[in-house]
């Protein structure tokens, strides 16, 4: 990647379409531009091209490429797994954890959501799960990997409490189904996507996230799932996502994907070194502490909690400084409030307003991180003075 983006610490809101993702669209912007539900030769070797980019997407996580259904981007992917599941099942409940993106937390009407907690290091509480699951649960939503804190949930054992709570139902004869869906968004880059591991019926992925082009993304619908569409008309992705399909978009997502996944293990090897440095450092700053597990998190994100300070003057001071950074998540970042992801970890308003998020990606270098660590430590007494 020839972009000198060292000193952007945002990879979480933001990735750069990576130039050979870029090279493989182009062809269906201009010259392959043809509609894939034509029936001419042209239209359908496009439409074969869509297939394979299903195919591409589907290997990675081992699943059936007819299970994969593309959409506009993550949020539509979350909402369809929501209210496709309530909208087939009415009068039923979701369960959702309350760090979940808002494109998860805001699809349920009050009366049809229920939410379960985190403990102190952003790992959802499973006593509370199993309780909050009830007959009228027909599904539940538990993010992979948080994009504020990026603690990473234990997806398998969540799914066999959630087996478990099946079987039982099933056993009493009762036929409303339990499904369990996880937002992937931010796992692409470092975790192992393989459904049958997770044991999860439905997976949000965003391009946006992977060096793909944004506004794109996929849902995977474990066969057998029935959901009602969000979008209706010309019957595109077997009437789950109708819409001219966006060939470019599905063509360098596969190939984002497929670079993401080859280089998981090497990129987080190699992130994992330079968080933990960056942590170090600046766990010497007086009332710096760390936010998320210590232990399961995702190798790029690090989420910093600063005493007595308003974190979004620290973002301006760093982005005067060269250096783009977060406070809370870029969508959230939106709202005035503060993270609601950082309050669910025991903290006050007040005290969530300190925390600020530093993600680092491919075009992070250990110079950058050395740099940045080294204004730190004034900038934060800096700001603190001025709060
Ligand atoms: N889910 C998670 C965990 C995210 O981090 C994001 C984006 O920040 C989304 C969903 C929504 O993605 P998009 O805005 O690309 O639809």
């Amino acid at each position: 990647m020839a972009l000198d983006l060292a000193k952007y610490f945002d990879n979480a809101a933001a990735t750069p379409v990576d130039e050979r993702v870029l090279a493989e669209m182009l062809p269906f912007l201009n010259e392959n531009f043809y509609n894939p539900s034509s029936i001419y030769l042209a239209s359908r070797a496009v439409k074969q091209t869509l297939q394979t980019a299903r195919e591409d997407v589907a290997h990675w996580l081992g699943a059936r490429p007819s299970e994969i259904f593309f959409t506009a981007g993550a949020t539509e992917a979350n909402n369809l797994a929501i209210e496709g599941v309530i909208g087939q099942n009415p009068n039923t409940t979701v369960v959702l954890s309350v760090i979940e993106h808002e494109s998860v937390l805001e699809v349920p009407s009050k009366e049809q959501a229920r939410f379960v907690g985190v403990d102190e290091r952003g790992m959802v509480r499973l006593s509370q799960l199993e309780n909050a699951i009830d007959d009228t649960t027909c599904l539940v939503s538990i993010m992979y990997a948080n994009n504020e804190i990026g603690t990473v949930q234990p997806l398998k054992e969540i799914a066999d409490l959630i087996s478990k709570l099946r079987d039982d139902r099933r056993s009493r004869g009762i036929d409303v189904p339990l499904y369990f869906h996880t937002d992937a968004s931010q796992a692409a880059n470092y975790l192992d996507l393989h459904i049958n591991k997770l044991n999860v019926d439905m997976m949000t992925l965003n391009s946006a996230k992977t060096y793909g082009p944004k506004q794109v993304g996929a849902l995977y619908v474990r066969s057998g799932t029935v959901l009602k569409p969000l979008i209706v008309g010309g019957g595109q992705e077997k009437g789950l996502r109708s819409g001219t399909e966006n060939v470019a978009g599905a063509v360098g997502f596969a190939k984002a994907l497929s670079i993401a996944q080859k280089m998981r293990h090497d990129e987080a090897h190699r992130l994992e070194k330079l968080s933990q440095k960056m942590v170090e450092e600046l766990l010497k700053i007086d009332d710096a502490q760390l936010l998320g597990h210590k232990k399961h998190r995702l190798a790029n994100i690090v989420s910093i909690l600063f005493s007595k300070l308003d974190g979004e003057r620290l973002v301006m001071m760093l982005d005067e400084q060269g250096f783009q950074v977060a406070t809370g998540s870029a969508c959230s970042a939106l709202s005035d409030e503060s993270s609601h992801v950082v309050k669910a970890l025991g903290f006050s308003d007040e005290e969530a307003k300190g925390s600020i998020r530093i993600s680092l990606g491919r075009m992070t270098t250990e110079r950058a991180v050395d740099e940045l660590v080294a204004i730190l430590p004034d900038l934060v007494k800096e700001a603190r003075l001025l709060t």
